[in-house]
């Protein structure tokens, strides 16, 4: 096809590649031109009788299935907490990165009351401590070339909190923030950095929903997002996305107008019940997206007569 979207000498890194959204990143890129580093430790899928430890060498299924349809890829077996070797194999196989997408996850879910340390740990370790490993390996080669694309995966749990799943949230929440954070320091490099909240059949969500639902919910219908936001013409970056099933979608930060009030004596929390309405009043709403629009709202605070 003429117009097809395509990412030839692309160096595309792909974290928890083995299997589910992952996999068929992987397999998509490699169909598209691009060289893949197919990361996976081969985590069996935690549950009653398994410990989600590696018990398979999943990334070299995939490989193999993208060297037989005549694509390029590398495996690496790395667990994304040790993240800089992962990007070590992007570069010790074919010399550069030009696109990271940290995909690798693991599920401990679990109320609040029962959750112990260990449930906590894991999920941030993998996650947060994951992501943040394998981004700060690739920054140097990013800020060097003058671009780079990162892709952190978010999940509903963590925009908008489910029940069991404190610690899940926690991390997916946290990928925002990080994100966020790298768009702003990346942004002058050409860096571009976005969240990705995605819905799709795999062996996470398989003990979650009904099976019409996995039916429907493809990883494949997640694909073509990433795909646009990770392509060289996509300038978005610092946004959070959702897709599944057919459904994208852009989420961003709303703020109320909200109520003004001197920093003096005058601000009560009399002052604070009696003007509760207007705090909580989207009616006039603002998008946020700095921490320079709250300072102008301090300053205007204490402009006030
Ligand atoms: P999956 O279980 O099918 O695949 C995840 C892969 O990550 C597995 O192959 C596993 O071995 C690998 N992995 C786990 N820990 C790892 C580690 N420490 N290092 C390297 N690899 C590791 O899951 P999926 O549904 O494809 O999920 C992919 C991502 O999308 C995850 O981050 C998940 O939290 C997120 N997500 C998925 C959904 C969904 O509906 N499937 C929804 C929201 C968010």
């Amino acid at each position: 096809m003429a117009d097809q979207i395509r990412y030839d000498d692309q160096v595309i890194v792909i974290t928890g590649a083995g299997n589910g959204l992952g996999k068929q990143y992987a397999k998509f890129f490699a169909s598209r031109g691009a060289k893949v580093v197919v990361n996976d430790l081969g985590g069996n899928a935690f549950g009653k009788d398994k410990d989600g430890k590696g018990e398979s060498k999943v990334a070299d299924q995939v490989v193999k299935e993208i060297t037989n349809a005549g694509g390029v890829a590398v495996p690496n077996y790395d667990a994304v907490q040790n993240g800089d070797k992962i990007i070590k194999t992007a570069i010790d196989s074919f010399g550069r990165i030009d696109v990271l997408i940290n995909n690798a996850g693991i599920l401990r879910d679990v109320t609040l009351r029962n959750m112990t340390d260990a449930d906590w740990d894991i999920i941030m370790d993998v996650h947060v401590h994951g992501a943040m490993k394998t981004a700060r390996a690739a920054w140097p080669f990013f800020k060097k070339q003058k671009h780079g694309k990162v892709i952190n995966t978010s999940s509903s749990s963590g925009l908008f909190g489910n029940f069991g799943q404190a610690n899940y949230a926690a991390a997916k929440m946290a990928q925002v923030g990080f994100t966020e954070t790298l768009a702003k320091e990346g942004a002058k490099y050409n860096i571009h950095c976005n969240v990705l909240a995605p819905g799709a059949a795999s062996r996470l969500t398989q003990t979650v929903w009904a099976p019409e639902m996995m039916e429907v919910m493809k990883p494949d219908w997640v694909v073509p997002l990433v795909g646009v936001l990770v392509h060289s013409s996509c300038n978005e970056s610092g946004s959070i996305f959702e897709a599944a099933a057919g459904h994208f979608s852009k989420i961003r930060w709303e703020r109320s107008k909200g109520f003004l009030a001197r920093p003096d004596d005058s601000l009560t929390a009399d002052l604070i019940l009696r003007n509760h309405d207007k705090i909580v009043d989207f009616s006039e709403a603002e998008h946020p997206n700095g921490t320079a629009d709250m300072i102008t709202l301090l300053e205007k605070a204490m402009a006030l007569p």
